[in-house]
């Protein structure tokens, strides 16, 4: 019997797991991810077949911004082409994962800090389907998205994405999809198609990164305004960004935490990922 199943309420539709679902913070980089069996796609692969087979997937997006926080409630969520000036066959793709209200309506439930409300216009984004078509291509599994509220800091997001745990603890994979480094005002296009190249600020503001990650010491990142100059040029922005927050917020003391994709890309771009569990 599962420890958890002490706890268990007939309000929930998913059965407590015996053991937490791991989670991730997956550097999504160039749409054309979503299409090219290359590095990054073929390690998110990899991961997929090293971890349990989720009950859902549930993705923090960074091309998902919004008034208040929302979460996909259909249960066909369409594949939506976030994008421009990228080849048609990248248009073209379909990922047709189910959604679930239920999971949708019990992640509202969960949720204290904030009235998530139930979506039924978004979709999977770019940010979302471009990752998850390579580690579940057959699309078996419900994926639904939760939004970042635009009008929130930092902090407010790692407080709210505490509040999922139980999520993990009853199968669900919560990954944040972003890029740590992430200035597209200064990618270098001259070096697109070199396999690893970066910026000094970008490869030093990754190091810090990684340690801060490795060491458990989270303040430095949640307050990422006064990171200094590398991390002003790692973040103009901070939708890429943040989806790390609610991915670091969910780990547990005792955790294990591992990178992969650990590459720079065109100057100021890391693909840099994280993996708790
Ligand atoms: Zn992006």
């Amino acid at each position: 019997m599962s420890p958890f199943s002490a706890f268990n309420d007939f309000t929930s539709n998913l059965p407590w797991q015996d053991k937490m679902m791991p989670v991730l913070f997956i550097g999504h980089g160039s749409p054309m991810n979503g299409i090219q069996d290359n590095e990054f796609s073929s390690r998110w692969k990899k991961m997929a077949q090293e971890i349990p087979i989720p009950k859902a997937v549930l993705v923090v997006s960074a091309h998902w911004l919004s008034h208040g926080t929302r979460i996909t409630a259909m249960n066909f969520p369409q594949t939506i082409h976030d994008f421009g000036g990228f080849p048609q066959e990248l248009f073209e793709v379909q990922y047709p994962a189910p959604g679930s209200p239920a999971i949708a309506a019990e992640t509202k439930k969960l949720v204290k800090m904030a009235s998530i409300e139930e979506d039924h216009d978004w979709g999977l984004d770019h940010g979302t389907w471009t990752v998850v078509r390579h580690m579940y291509p057959e699309a078996n599994i419900p994926v639904l998205q939760l939004s970042i509220d635009r009008n929130k800091g930092p902090k407010y997001h790692f407080e709210l994405a505490k509040e999922l745990l139980d999520l993990r603890k009853k199968g669900v994979l919560i990954i944040g999809s972003g890029n740590m480094v992430h200035n597209l005002g200064m990618l270098a296009w001259d070096k697109i198609d070199e396999p690893e190249f970066g910026y000094d600020w970008a490869l030093e503001i990754n190091e810090r990164f990684i340690k801060h990650i490795s060491e458990g010491d989270f303040d430095p990142l949640i307050n990422f305004g006064s990171l200094g100059a590398e991390g002003r040029l790692a973040i103009p922005t901070p939708e890429h960004y943040l989806p790390l927050l609610y991915t670091l917020a969910l780990k547990k003391e005792e955790e294990q935490v591992s990178f992969f994709n650990d590459r720079a890309v065109a100057g100021s771009l890391t693909m840099t990922s994280v993996k708790i569990g």
